[in-house]
This record gives C-alpha cells, structure tokens and sequence, in this order.
C-alpha cells in the first residue's frame, strides 16, 4: 500500500505581513487557529510577566524585595527582575516619586516594549500617601503614566504585591478574548 506523502504546499506570506506590527498574528494562520494561538500567546506572556528591576524608595525594600527574596518567592509566578527596560514587561512603580524622578521614571515607561503594564506599588505611588500636596511630589504616579494595577498600603506586605500580579496576568488573559493592547 502506497504511503502519502506529506503535503508539500508551502504557504507564502506578503512580506509586509510579517513586520507590520499593525496587522493582527492571527490574519498568519488558518481561521479558527488563530483564536486559540493568541490564546497560547497571552498565556505565555503573562506565565513570565517581568519587571523592572527599580525602587524609588522604602516600598522597594519593605515589600517588592521581601516579595522577591526566597520566603516569599516572586519566581514561582514567573516574575524575575530585568535591568534593563527593554526586557520588563512590568514597571512597579515602588515609592514616592519627585518632581526630579518623574522624567526618569516617564523614561522608562517609554524605553519599555509593547505591551508593558505598571503596578502602582504602595500609598505614594498611587496617591501621594503621606507626602501628598507636598512641594516636589507627584499626587500618584498615574498623572505621569498610566497605571494597570493599584496596590495600597504604607507599605504594601509582599502578598498584596502577588495579588497586584495576579491581577496583571489576569488582565493579559482577558486581553486574549477582547484582543491584544496595542
Ligand atoms: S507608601 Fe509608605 S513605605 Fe511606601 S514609599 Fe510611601 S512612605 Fe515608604
């Protein structure tokens, strides 16, 4: 009995398919394909959701390092720290931010690829906590970048950090039924 070849048929894309960010990976594949690939996609992102290695002030030290430290184990979600802002997919936004450090951290934000997403980490970042209407303060690191996730507390215990990145990568998931963020 005659064994059948396997198909020879090579699909060919428009060049421009492929580097045009514009057009969705699932208009690459076969239709019904796509949804459960931009499925795969968004589960992987957000299985290795990693952040900006960065603290402003006490936040970083009392709760995102104690969260990243072995007793608590950030690693288990996923989460490493990256040095540099164009591998993190996460900025924590860690302390009060001053009028000085508003530019460096908009600066960051920006170096960061798409998709990128920011926890608000503690009472300074998301509202100015005890510094709040200070002369160098920024009321919430919201009016200088968009914020995904608020964490509260002065400062937050490294479980309200967990529970401010399972909220991110519930987000990513959300985003693989609604479509991606650009
Ligand atoms: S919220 Fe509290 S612990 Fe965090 S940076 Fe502000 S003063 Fe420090």
């Amino acid at each position: 009995m005659a064994v059948s070849e396997p198909s020879q048929q090579k699909i060919y894309l428009p060049a421009e398919s492929v580097t045009d960010p514009e057009i969705p990976l699932a208009n690459l594949v076969p239709a019904g394909l796509g949804v459960h690939l931009k499925r795969l996609v968004q589960w992987g992102r957000k299985s290795s959701v990693w952040y900006l290695s960065f603290g402003i002030a006490c936040c970083a030290i009392e709760g995102l390092m104690a969260a990243g430290g072995p007793r608590f184990d950030l690693d288990r979600l996923g989460s490493f720290f990256r040095a540099t802002p164009r591998q993190a997919d996460l900025m924590i936004v860690a302390g009060n931010v001053n009028l000085k450090m508003a530019e460096v951290v908009k600066t960051l934000y920006e170096q960061m690829a798409e998709p990128r997403y920011v926890l608000a980490m503690g009472s300074c970042a998301c509202s100015g906590g005890p510094f709040r209407g200070s002369y160098n303060m920024i009321d919430g690191v919201d009016q200088i970048i968009p914020v995904d996730v608020y964490v509260p507390g002065c400062p937050p215990r490294p479980e309200a950090v967990f529970q401010g990145i399972l909220q991110i990568q519930a987000k990513i998931m959300a985003q693989a039924e609604k479509g991606a963020r650009k």
